[in-house]
């Protein structure tokens, strides 16, 4: 039974040209450089936009943090992993983002499925933004509550939602009143994993709000990146979500992720969150680093780092827009092929729309054949037949780098419309 039904899994994955493949990938030095299979890569994929994870003062305090409390915490933050180092963490990312606490979680996917888990109950309303992160989906899938899914950052949508009744009828098995305290739960993201672009923070808060929903934002892709000093999307927005989760695995170079809360909120999961509870606590090693990420973040330097990245970003998007328009000039007319084009977006995240699964595949193989390591990015994460490079820009790259990007881009873009 469990076997046929994997292997039919399997093959049926195999078939459809979404077979997933891990590589080892080495970082050398700084993240803009990673070796597979013994060959040097310029790397147009990593998270690690503000060039973080190399960071000298990042690896002196984990050397540091390893010498005075060992490499790992050694329970559950309930029983003994509560150390000092990520008790200051939660503190100064309280502090710092404007919230009454914060809790870390060990992984931003078990923070926002923990969000999920613990508030949502039956007869509760998730409406999430259409191309919310597969954690949050996946969570609002399995939750007893109600799950709607509104068009991206589509504001009439994500209202036609909200106005919709919660449902008062039938008798609660329990016979309690639970679903007279049924609540909307709104969810999107600073920035979109995908596609890059930001949603629409303020409207969708004032929305929420007069709507009496909970809003959660996930700013995995905004915190460190935009807003005053590095505060993330909520900032540049004006806003202050009921429910804030940032993550370590980007700009802060590390991994974690702390779901920033009211007083309430805070007790209400430090009492009954079991990923929290029933889960080893990130090592006072990596508090520390962490900590040092948001004191690099805050700093000039972090300041310079986002303005170099900001100047990368903007560099990327001329060159490329330049080269596109030449490549559609020359792209074979007789072809009901779409000439491949960038996403808007002014974040790290540029992804550019290929189309075809296998067209996706082949031009980032030519790249590697270049030396230019990008992914491409194929359904059911994104949607069908809008397969993408999803590029990364980071402040570790330069102009010289993102020319040599760009003219390997051109010229498989053509061999590939050559071939198909
Ligand atoms: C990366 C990411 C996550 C998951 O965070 P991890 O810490 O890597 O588990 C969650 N949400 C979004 C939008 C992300 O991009």
């Amino acid at each position: 039974m469990w076997k046929v039904r994997i292997h039919q899994a399997l093959e049926a994955q195999r078939a459809k040209d979404r077979y997933r493949e891990r590589k080892i990938c080495q970082t050398v030095e700084r993240s803009q450089s990673i070796v597979v299979d013994e060959q040097v890569y310029l790397n147009f994929s990593s998270n690690d936009y503000l060039g973080l994870a190399h960071h000298p003062q990042m690896i002196d305090a984990a050397i540091q943090g390893a010498k005075e409390s060992g490499v790992g915490s050694g329970g559950s933050p309930h029983v003994t992993g509560y150390s000092t180092p990520l008790a200051q963490l939660e503190e100064k990312l309280a502090s710092w983002l404007g919230y009454d606490a914060a809790i870390v979680y060990p992984s931003g996917f078990t923070a926002n499925q923990a969000v999920i888990k613990l508030l949502v109950e039956r007869h509760d309303q998730i409406i999430a933004d259409r191309l919310s992160h597969a954690s949050l989906l996946e969570a609002a899938m399995f939750s007893p509550g109600r799950l709607y899914r509104f068009k991206h950052n589509d504001l009439t949508s994500l209202s036609s939602y909200l106005d919709k009744d919660l449902d008062k009828g039938g008798r609660d098995i329990a016979g309690s009143d639970m679903k007279n305290h049924a609540g909307k739960l709104v969810i999107t993201e600073g920035i979109f994993s995908m596609d890059g672009d930001h949603a629409p923070l303020d409207e969708i808060a004032m929305l929420s709000q007069n709507a009496n929903a909970l809003l959660m934002v996930d700013d995995a892709h905004g915190i460190g990146i935009c807003g005053k000093e590095g505060r993330g999307s909520c900032d540049l927005y004006g806003i202050k979500p009921d429910i804030l989760v940032v993550t370590f695995g980007k700009a802060f170079g590390c991994s974690g992720a702390a779901l920033l809360l009211s007083k309430e909120l805070a007790e209400y999961f430090v009492q009954f969150s079991k990923p929290l509870i029933y889960s080893t606590a990130i090592a006072p090693m990596q508090a520390a680093v962490l900590l040092e990420a948001i004191t690099l973040i805050e700093s000039n330097e972090g300041e310079k780092r986002r303005e170099t990245l900001k100047a990368n970003i903007a560099y990327f998007r001329q060159s490329m827009e330049k080269m596109l328009e030449h490549v559609a000039k020359q792209y074979p007319a007789d072809l009901s092929l779409d000439c491949p084009y960038l996403l808007d977006s002014n974040s790290p995240i540029q992804p550019l729309v290929i189309g075809e699964d296998q067209a996706a595949l082949n031009i980032s193989k030519r790249l590697r054949e270049k030396g230019i390591w990008v992914s491409a990015i194929r359904p059911p994460t994104v949607a069908p037949k809008t397969a993408r490079l999803r590029m990364t820009i980071t402040a570790e790259h330069d102009f010289k780098m993102i020319d040599q990007l760009v003219d390997a881009l051109a010229v498989a873009i053509l061999d590939e419309s050559q071939t198909a």
